[in-house]
């Protein structure tokens, strides 16, 4: 690797010190395995991000495969999800494999394993089972089948195999040490009966192999040199390397299990589990909800493929579980989409200003920069008319002096065009402002190198013309709970800190006609206020804006606090 490299992370350094020992460079193999039971979520994209960045580090190859040993939990359209989701994060796997590809070569071996007196089916019922089990401090008791003669045990699992026994009634387990103090290697379970169809080997099996039984012989067959999973499989290293020794050649690669850190991040849940529960009970719109940390949903609620990459680089690979705050995401986004997103305007809580000296009937298309960021992004032209719409909240009747917006008597300039003065207002009976009185500045405006298009005044509004604004609907997101760590607490549900207004949905925002042909994800900045996408639900007749994010930075200030 080249020097000026400046850190690396530790599994980095893993891999640097195999090939200084030498492990033959074009051997290094990476793979990502998901169960396609569930949409892939930022913490994947952690663990994507990883091992897919590891294939480009290296030039090595990086399989993705799906771990589908649990028919219970296991669909198609959770396979094609995340072969999207990877696929639009940006990387592109050597290979496309399953789990269940081996199923037959994992059967074999299982019975090698028998035959060497290594493995041994057992047919009590699982609460005798659990009862020898012991605890983390007393050893647990053999299994009263645990020394059954090999040929039985050869026809038991047959047996097992051609769905003659009841679902839970008969296991095959590795014999390894009931004294162990690794609850784990205390005789795990290498196969269940289940009598159920795969989505992929439909009724040919009514075995099912074990997670630690599959994993790491499936790395063996596809020669994985570095087999990355998250922490809590630490415990398992020592099974995945008890259940490689007895099949392992001596001649071939043999791959290694290293663990690095979850994922967390505050104000959501991550598990696939919790999170199908909040979509099958609705709590949300399915699992690319845009308030859902998946990978679908930060999709559609306006998040790049880059800014996802960019959050797993900075927050980088750890071997302490630790959370990431959110608003690093959120600044991860806002900093992408500062750089490409054009600017635009757009009212979202309209009132109407009518500019009393322009005139009737007078319409003028002016120069709007798209994005001061971006050189090479240009402008467009912005109509402006007699009428216009700015925000309720940028106008008051009377301030103080911190209130740099319109107030009566005082001037602010519009975007992109001139300089006006709230003269008076009307309201309807309940004191609601309906109309805003104004006069311009005929010579003020913007860019026309007059002395008056140079004069400064204290605050500049966005606003749309109204004869050409289009009518659009805004869907305003806030964190989906209101807990830091919504699942962290013992006594309590994480549903019950589900935050009530993460959706407001806004039916009367107007924006400027640029947008009338914008497509689904196609991505703004309505200044002053916030990044904001074309959501799937837009159609011609009405566009349907998700925020992304506002504009304000709560993770500067959190920075700056440090
Ligand atoms: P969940 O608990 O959300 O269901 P999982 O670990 O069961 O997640 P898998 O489909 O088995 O989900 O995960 C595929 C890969 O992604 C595994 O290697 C797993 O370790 C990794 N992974 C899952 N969640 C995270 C996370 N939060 N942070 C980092 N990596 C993760
Ligand atoms: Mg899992």
């Amino acid at each position: 690797m080249s020097e000026e490299k400046k850190s690396l992370n530790f599994l980095e350094q893993i891999i640097e010190e195999d090939l200084a020992n030498g492990l033959d460079k074009n051997k290094l193999r990476f793979r990502f395995p998901p169960e396609p039971n569930g949409y892939l979520h930022i913490g994947h994209a952690a663990s994507i991000c990883l091992n897919f960045g590891l294939g480009l580090t290296y030039n090595a190859p990086v399989n993705l495969r799906f771990d589908d040993t649990n028919p219970v939990k296991e669909e198609q359209e959770y396979v094609d999800a995340i072969k999207n989701d990877i696929q639009w994060l940006g990387f592109q796997w050597e290979n496309e494999l399953y789990s269940s590809d081996y199923f037959g070569q994992l059967y074999q071996w299982a019975i090698l394993l028998i035959k060497k007196g290594k493995a041994y089916v057992d047919d009590q019922s699982s609460e005798e089972i659990a009862k020898q089990k012991g605890t983390p401090t007393e050893p647990g008791t053999n299994s009263p089948n645990r020394n059954r003669p090999v040929e039985e045990n050869l026809a038991l699992f047959e047996k097992m195999k051609n769905g003659e026994f009841e679902e839970g009634s008969h296991i095959l387990r590795a014999k390894i040490d009931m004294a162990s103090p690794n609850m784990l290697m205390r005789d795990p379970i290498m196969y269940r009966v289940l009598r159920k169809s795969h989505h992929r080997t439909g009724d040919t099996w009514n075995i099912y192999p074990m997670y630690d039984w599959a994993h790491g012989e499936s790395d063996y067959i596809e020669q994985i040199s570095h087999s990355i999973c998250t922490l809590e499989f630490k415990p398992h290293r020592q099974l995945y390397d008890w259940f490689l020794d007895q099949i392992y050649s001596g001649k071939d690669l043999r791959p290694k299990q290293r663990e690095f850190a979850r994922r967390n991040l505050s104000y959501t849940v991550m598990s696939k589990r919790k999170l199908l529960q909040l979509v099958e009970e609705g709590h949300v719109n399915g699992w690319d909800d845009p308030r859902m940390p998946t990978i679908s949903g930060l999709r559609r609620r306006g998040y790049t493929p880059e800014s996802i990459r960019k959050f797993s680089e900075v927050s980088g690979i750890s071997k302490r579980d630790n959370v990431t705050d959110v608003a690093l995401l959120e600044f991860c986004i806002k900093d992408h989409l500062n750089k490409t997103a054009p600017r635009v305007m757009a009212v979202l809580n309209p009132v109407k200003v009518i500019i009393t000296n322009y005139p009737e009937g007078k319409e003028e298309w002016l120069d709007a920069e798209n994005n001061p960021e971006d050189e090479n992004a240009g402008s467009r032209k912005v109509p402006f008319s007699k009428e216009i719409y700015i925000e309720q909240e940028d106008f008051r009747e009377e301030a103080n002096k911190k209130f740099f917006r319109l107030k009566l008597g005082k001037e602010v300039r519009l975007k992109n065009a001139y300089i006006i003065k709230a003269e008076s207002c009307k309201k309807d009976a309940e004191g609601n402002i309906t109309e805003i009185h104004c006069t311009y500045d005929e010579k003020s405006k913007s860019g026309s190198g007059t002395e008056e298009s140079k004069r400064r005044v204290k605050g500049t509004l966005h606003w749309v013309s109204i004869a050409h604004a289009v009518h659009a609907e805004v869907r305003l997101y806030d964190r989906l709970f209101t807990d830091e760590a919504p699942d962290a607490h013992k006594d309590k549900d994480f549903k019950e800190f589900i935050n009530p207004n993460s959706l407001v949905i806004n039916t009367n925002a107007f924006v400027e006609p640029s947008l009338q042909d914008a497509r689904i994800g196609d991505k703004f900045q309505f200044q002053r206020l916030g990044y904001f996408t074309i959501d799937n639900d837009s159609t011609a007749e009405r566009l349907v804006f998700n925020r992304t994010v506002p504009l304000r930075d709560s993770w500067a200030k959190i920075e700056h606090k440090k």
